[in-house]
């Protein structure tokens, strides 16, 4: 069986944590931030779970649109200046509190995500001994 391994996140850019724990999923906290699509804006709630894109939102978003993601603290956009090597649409960057970036695709049925280790010998060596690999 693989192990999960769940993410606690926070703004890159005011520190407050996305972690919402009255709405969890799948047992675990939520991640929680703003989104914005052509028509509407709303809340977007993601499964912490590595691996796992479940989500819920109360916006309709259309399968293949892009929404521009927002802090629900300092309502600063967390887009990065960089594109998803997949489709193309802007890449939205969250920090992990245990050390690291984790890189999501804005757009809605693009699975692409990955995860960023800002000093990579440090950070692996925690992963591989917390996960057992
Ligand atoms: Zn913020
Ligand atoms: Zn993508």
């Amino acid at each position: 069986m693989e192990k999960e391994v769940s993410l606690s996140v926070k703004c890159p850019l005011c520190d407050s944590s996305f972690m919402d724990e009255r709405h969890p999923i799948y047992g675990k906290p939520s991640v929680k931030v703003n989104i914005e699509t052509e028509h509407d804006r709303g809340v977007l709630r993601l499964c912490c779970i590595y691996g796992n894109s479940s989500k819920t939102t109360d916006v309709l978003i259309e399968d293949g649109e892009i929404a521009a993601v927002f802090c629900p603290h300092c309502n600063k956009e967390l887009s990065i200046n960089e594109d998803c090597e997949v489709c193309g649409a802007p890449l939205i960057s969250m920090v992990i509190k245990a050390g690291g970036k984790i890189r999501i695709c804005s757009r809605n049925g693009c699975a692409n995500h990955h995860l960023v280790f800002q000093e990579i010998s440090q950070e692996l060596s925690k992963f591989y001994f917390e996960y057992g690999f």
